[in-house]
Order: C-alpha cells, then sequence, then structure tokens
C-alpha cells in the first residue's frame, strides 16, 4: 500500500452547481420520503484510484466525502507493512510479542483461516518473499533460488499467534517472517468503510478501490447496481461481464495489474508458498461476491493463484463462495451455482459452466 496522495478531485452535494459534472444536484427520489441527494468522491489511496458515488439525504451527505477521506487514511495506517503503522511494527519487532488494535488482530485470524481453506495459495506471510522480488515496486531480476529457499523457511502462516486479552490484542511472528495482508486489507477496508457511510446517514453507495467494489444497498431507483467487470485483456474499462449486486463487495483479481517483465518472460505480483516463484496461474479474472469484503479478497487471490482445475474444485467444496472466474483463454468461465443467476456475459465467444 502506498502513501496516501492528495485527492484529486472533489466534489460535495452542497455545491448544487451544474458545473461540478461530478455531482448530481436534483433530488433522486420525491415524494414524502426524505430526498436523496449525491455526492462523489475520487482520491488515490492504496495505490490505486479510489471512486465512490455517495447517497444520502440532507444534511447527512455533506458529511460523507470528508468522513471517507478520514477514514481511507486511518484504514491505509492501520494495515500498510510499507510506512510506520501497527502492522509494520508486528514486522520491525519480529519474534517478540507487540501490542496492535483488535481489528489487525481479528483480519489476522481471517486471513489464517483463507490460509488454510486454501492449502496456502493465499498466505500472509508471503512478506518475506514479496519484499525479495520486489515486483510492482521496483524489482527488475529474478532473485537467486539460494535466497528464494531461504525466504520460503519463513513463510508459514501457523507461526502467526495472536492474542486477545481484556478487550487488548497482541501478535507475535517469528524472527525473520513477514506479515503481508495486502491481499485481504482492501476487502476488509471496503466493508468497513460502507458501515461508516451507512452509520453516517448514507442509504446508498458504490465504492471502488479500484477494482473492488463494495456497495450499500440497491440503486436509488430500487434495483441491484450492475457491477462491469474489467476485461483483461482491454483497457482500463472495458468489461466482458455485468454482476448485479446490492450490500455486498465485488472483488476481482486480475492478470492485467502489477508484473514484472525480464527476458521475454512475465512475472505477475502473486507468489507461491510452495515454489517461491509467481504463481504460474492459467486464470486471466476472478471475481468474488461476499458481504465480508475481506473474505472475498482473500479468496479472491487464492483462487486466482490455483488455476481454473483447483479452484473449481474448491468452488464444488465450498458452495458458500461465490465464485466467477475467467480462463486465459477468455473463452472459458466457471460460476458458483450461488451467483449464477446475477452475471450476464457481454462476450458470445465466452462459454459459461455453472458450478453446483
Ligand atoms: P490487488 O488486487 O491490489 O493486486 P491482491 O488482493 O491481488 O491485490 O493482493 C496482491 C498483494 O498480495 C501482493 O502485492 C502481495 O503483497 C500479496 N501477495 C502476493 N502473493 C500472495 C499470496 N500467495 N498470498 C497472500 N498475499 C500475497
Ligand atoms: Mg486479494
Amino acid at each position: 500500500m502506498s502513501v496516501f496522495l492528495p485527492l484529486l478531485q472533489k466534489c460535495r452535494a452542497a455545491a448544487l452547481l451544474a458545473a461540478f459534472s461530478c455531482v448530481l444536484a436534483a433530488p433522486l427520489q420525491a415524494a414524502e420520503e426524505a430526498e436523496l441527494y449525491e455526492a462523489s468522491y475520487r482520491g488515490l489511496a492504496m495505490g490505486t484510484l479510489i471512486s465512490a458515488r455517495l447517497i444520502a439525504p440532507q444534511p447527512a451527505v455533506d458529511k460523507l466525502e470528508p468522513l471517507l477521506e478520514k477514514k481511507l487514511e486511518e484504514y491505509e495506517t492501520l494495515f500498510t507493512v510499507h510506512r510506520k503503522g501497527e502492522l509494520n511494527a508486528v514486522n520491525e519487532k519480529a519474534g517478540s510479542w507487540v501490542a496492535v488494535d483488535c481489528r489487525i488482530a481479528d483480519l489476522t485470524e481471517k486471513a489464517k483461516a483463507v490460509a488454510r481453506d486454501s492449502d496456502r495459495a493465499f498466505e500472509p506471510t508471503i512478506g518475506t518473499l514479496v519484499n525479495l522480488w520486489k515486483i510492482g515496486f521496483g524489482g527488475d531480476k529474478v532473485p537467486a533460488r539460494a535466497d528464494i529457499d531461504k525466504a520460503l523457511q519463513k513463510v508459514d502462516y501457523t507461526r502467526i499467534q495472536t492474542r486477545h486479552e481484556n478487550g487488548r490484542c497482541s501478535m507475535k511472528i517469528d524472527a525473520g517472517q513477514s506479515i503481508d495482508l495486502g491481499a485481504i486489507a482492501k476487502g476488509w477496508i471496503g466493508t468497513a468503510l460502507i458501515a461508516d457511510l451507512k452509520a453516517a446517514g448514507a442509504t446508498n453507495v458504490v465504492l471502488d478501490l479500484g477494482g473492488n467494489v463494495a456497495l450499500l444497498g440497491q440503486s436509488p431507483a430500487g434495483r441491484d447496481w450492475n457491477v462491469g467487470i474489467q476485461r483483461p485483456d482491454k483497457e482500463r474499462g472495458e468489461i466482458f461481464a455485468v454482476v448485479q449486486a446490492a450490500d455486498e463487495s465485488v472483488i476481482t483479481s486480475g492478470a492485467y495489474e502489477r508484473k514484472m517483465q525480464k527476458d521475454g518472460k512475465t512475472y505477475g505480483h502473486i507468489l507461491s508458498a510452495v515454489t517461491g516463484m509467481p504463481v504460474a496461474t492459467d486464470l486471466a479474472s476472478v471475481t468474488i461476491i461476499d458481504r465480508d469484503g475481506a473474505r472475498a479478497d482473500g479468496w479472491c487471490t487464492a483462487l486466482f493463484a490455483m488455476g481454473s482445475e483447483k479452484a473449481v474444485q474448491k468452488m464444488r467444496e465450498h458452495p458458500d463462495l461465490g465464485a466467477f472466474i475467467l480462463d486465459k483463454s477468455l473463452k472459458k468461465a466457471w460460476v458458483s451455482k450461488r451467483i449464477a443467476s446475477r452475471i450476464t456475459l457481454q462476450d458470445p465467444e465466452i462459454e459459461l459452466t455453472v458450478v453446483p
């Protein structure tokens, strides 16, 4: 996660001027019920573009954008391992118990559960390897095998210890280990922000944290939101499917994201806890729909890393997972039965199999 940068654009519902294209000044809903107003937000956080549509009655709508900005900063600091913060302190003091905010201990427990259930395709102690490869943050060569093997010895989520005592929490990892919650924290943050915005009076929200979408309610028109899924082979904004969703997170991991090119080979940013190498997946895109954004995000990375065969097997074993996956040929896709009726493909060439 990167440093919180200044906002690119700000609009407030109070600015009832047509000049602000991002402000919908007109009431969205008429009659006896409270009139709804929309504000929008665009900013940079966690190394990605954040955007939101924030809908609420007056005066609540005016408070949503500053609240979102403040909470984004708070949550990024909580979970970052790239600058000063409480989770980072666990890494810096590896080998000792460190007091942490209980939200960190709770997300770590969730990360351990996903690691266990995904047979370590998702591994929250992958940090030692991430810091060796540095893919997406300056890495430009394949590390020596001996260094990869040394790092691999420190990759083991079962050695993370968490303690809850009288409302206080602490954590400990082994010396040399490094926790990285980057593949699950954004999902948690999406769900947490939606709860914060709801508590502040928001009625309907679409929050996009760079491919991680978190939703509050339905659209103001009373229908599920339509969330477009990015085509892995095309420019940002071009979609291959539409997912209908409400009051949940829609999280997508794609092969189009951070990568390193070296000697004609492409290395993606998801690493294997078994080989120590970037995973050689045959999947191009994985989407998970879940009320729990953290669970969706963690499993999204896990299924992506597993590849289609094992991912489909996991989808069978866990019918509660709402997963939609597309292979690299962009011709074959699979969807969990639970969410099958909510997916509309935009490309007739894709053959979709429903996983019971
Ligand atoms: P994004 O969608 O922002 O790319 P992901 O949810 O895919 O994020 O997580 C990517 C990050 O997860 C990597 O940058 C790295 O820090 C971390 N990571 C890499 N490999 C694994 C893994 N096997 N298990 C858990 N986290 C990983
Ligand atoms: Mg993830």
